[in-house]
């Protein structure tokens, strides 16, 4: 039985990594502040004696006795990273330094949830593992992308100077239950408006594009990833390379939903990136073949069905 450190795990994909990890047999321990997470999505594992829950911030050190450790925490949508953006920049600074520390001291393996927002508003597309990227560091997206790029800066460090085992996955948009639904990301906006009958709030003209994960795939590929050998550092990408407007992102939700709601737009925020899709050769070869799944529609007709029954 591994005993498994998975911080930010009350939030939308961390509860998922939970769930699955304990269903494998783990002793998992759940850190989260609650900031964008909440009880409610681990609720239904407090009953397993093989999971445990602790509150506190990463931005903290914190000790304990592991040998794998799962860093997700940190607010991931921007209506949420950017509501206090210093802190959001510790989150992810001194966030990945203390859990490096932690993973140093115990010999723990420990894989470091990154994004898609280390590429910034590409100009190289799709998105391969070598592009540096092309962001801005004095942006309002700033706080979160650079945090996130400095966070990998510190796994390689520690890496080539102390040694630490570590996994870099850049995620790309990723969707499903459990997504809180006033986060502001695009799937839950669409979602819950649908259900509620209220505009559908397309920002710009709705031309830009992302590439949309299903959860399942995304933990999936996580696991696989912190089970490769020690000479597997990544940055790898994970995600789903079928791309889509927020446009037709819009018309499929309505018509999921079944909502009669109307498409409005509205100003595009600054910085928003225009394309986004993932090459995710790297993944398929060094993980054992693994690919998405569920494609966009089967996924959304299951976060529709989450949203119906908690959030509508
Ligand atoms: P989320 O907001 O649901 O989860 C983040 C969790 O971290 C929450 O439970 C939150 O309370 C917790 N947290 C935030 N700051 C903390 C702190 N200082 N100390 C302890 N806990 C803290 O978002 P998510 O979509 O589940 O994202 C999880 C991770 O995956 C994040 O690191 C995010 O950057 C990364 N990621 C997500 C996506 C996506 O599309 N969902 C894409 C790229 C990367
Ligand atoms: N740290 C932690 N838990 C541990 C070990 C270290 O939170 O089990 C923190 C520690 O407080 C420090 C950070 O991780 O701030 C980095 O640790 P490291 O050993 O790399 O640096 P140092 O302690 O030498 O500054
Ligand atoms: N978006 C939108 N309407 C919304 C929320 C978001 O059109 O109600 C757009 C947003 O401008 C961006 C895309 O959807 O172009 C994805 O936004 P999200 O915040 O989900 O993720 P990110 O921009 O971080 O990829």
């Amino acid at each position: 039985m591994k005993r498994i450190l998975v911080t930010g795990g009350a939030g939308f994909i961390g509860s998922h990594l939970c769930e699955r990890l304990l269903s494998e047999g783990n002793d998992v321990l759940c850190l989260d502040n609650y900031f964008t997470g909440s009880k409610a999505n681990i609720a239904h594992l407090l009953s397993n004696p093989f999971f445990e829950l602790v509150r506190h911030d990463v931005t903290a050190p914190f000790y304990a006795e592991v040998d794998e450790i799962y860093n997700l925490a940190c607010p991931a949508s921007p209506v949420h990273y950017q509501y206090n953006p210093i802190k959001t920049i510790k989150t992810s600074v001194m966030g990945a330094i203390n859990m490096l520390g932690l993973a140093k001291r115990v010999r723990a393996k420990i894989l470091q949830a990154s994004t898609s927002e280390v590429y910034g508003d590409p100009v190289v597309h799709p998105q391969p593992e070598e592009y540096w990227g092309n962001v801005n560091p004095i942006g309002i997206r700033s706080c979160y992308d650079e945090g996130k790029r400095c966070a990998e800066t510190l796994f390689m460090d520690y890496h080539r100077q102390n040694g630490v085992r570590i996994k870099i996955v850049r995620i790309f948009n990723t969707y499903g239950p459990r997504m809180n639904p006033n986060d502001g990301r695009v799937v839950s906006n669409f979602i819950v408006q649908a259900l509620r009958g209220e505009d559908i709030t397309v920002y710009g003209n709705g031309t830009q594009t992302r590439s949309f994960q299903y959860v399942d795939d995304l933990v999936e590929g996580l696991i696989r990833m912190m089970n490769t050998g020690d000479s597997v550092t990544g940055p790898v990408n994970i995600g789903n390379p079928n791309e889509f407007t927020m446009l037709s992102l819009a018309e499929m939700v309505l018509a999921q939903a079944g909502s009669a709601s109307k498409i409005v737009f509205r100003p595009l925020p600054s910085d928003d990136p225009k394309q986004r899709q993932p090459k995710i050769g790297k993944a398929r070869e060094l993980l054992g073949g693994w690919q998405p799944k569920v494609q966009l529609e089967e996924g959304l007709r299951k976060t529709v069905e989450y949203f119906k029954q908690n959030a509508s």
